[in-house]
């Protein structure tokens, strides 16, 4: 990781207040003068700060129950950000892994563990997503066999090359489905009902990996276990 980011993974300080102490030579590497903020440094490097051992703190693992009219982005923009539900100290370092749309609701998976998140997120570790989907035109039941067979051979999205990868389809309701996916294109939920001439009316994620919103309040968030971690490291 960067020195500055270490810095300040270790210490109260933020990225600018770790730069200043770096030119000022407030900072040894390995017993030397480190200065330059984007020097690659490991967990078995000996750093210091004006003398003290710093150590980097624990990587934080957490989830969050979205609610609707908030954002999974670092900055708001015209909804807050879901960093805000998070009262802890320094939340804005953490990101979201796997973001879901403003209107969304549901299971959100929060770090600052950006090999943790590339793990959730990436469609090659195939990390299946759970969604609860309400949909504006009722399926029929001749034709659910059809759209399960369907979503589960692959959609064609527009603007896509590639079919998407295999979905499971699970009718609840005459309105209503449970789908799992493994990848996480732009609006593709919603996209993949367009796509058979339908509509996401409402989404909301459950599931993610082995880990489950279940009574989790709108608007809480928890620490994840150990072995909700241990699935994505
Ligand atoms: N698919 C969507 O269309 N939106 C989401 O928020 C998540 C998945």
């Amino acid at each position: 990781m960067r020195l500055d980011k270490f810095i300040c993974k270790s210490t109260e300080l933020t990225r600018n207040e770790a730069k200043k102490l770096l030119k000022k030579g407030f900072v040894l590497v390995n017993g030397e003068v480190a200065k330059d903020a984007s020097m690659q440094v490991h967990e078995n490097n000996s750093i210091t700060l004006d003398g003290e051992a710093l150590t980097a703190r624990q990587s934080r693992y957490l989830m969050l129950h979205k609610v609707a009219e908030t954002i999974c982005s670092n900055v708001d923009e015209v909804y807050p950000s879901v960093l805000h539900f998070i009262d802890l100290d320094k939340a804005f370092d953490l990101h979201i892994a796997g973001r879901l749309d403003a209107d969304t609701t549901g299971l959100v998976l929060i770090t600052d563990d950006g090999r943790w998140s590339h793990n959730v997120i990436s469609p090659k570790k195939e990390c299946p997503k759970v969604y609860r989907v309400w949909l504006r035109d009722d399926i029929l039941p001749e034709r659910i066999d059809e759209l399960t067979a369907h979503f589960k051979a692959g959609i064609q999205l527009q603007g896509e090359a590639q079919l998407t990868r295999p979905a499971i389809l699970v009718q609840v309701d005459t309105d209503e489905v449970l789908l799992t996916i493994t990848e996480g294109k732009y609006h593709q939920v919603k996209r993949m009902f367009a796509a058979v001439g339908n509509r996401v009316e409402k989404l909301h994620r459950e599931k993610v990996g082995t880990i489950e919103l279940a009574d989790l309040a709108p608007g809480e968030w928890r620490y994840l276990t150990e072995d909700e971690v241990a699935q994505f490291l």
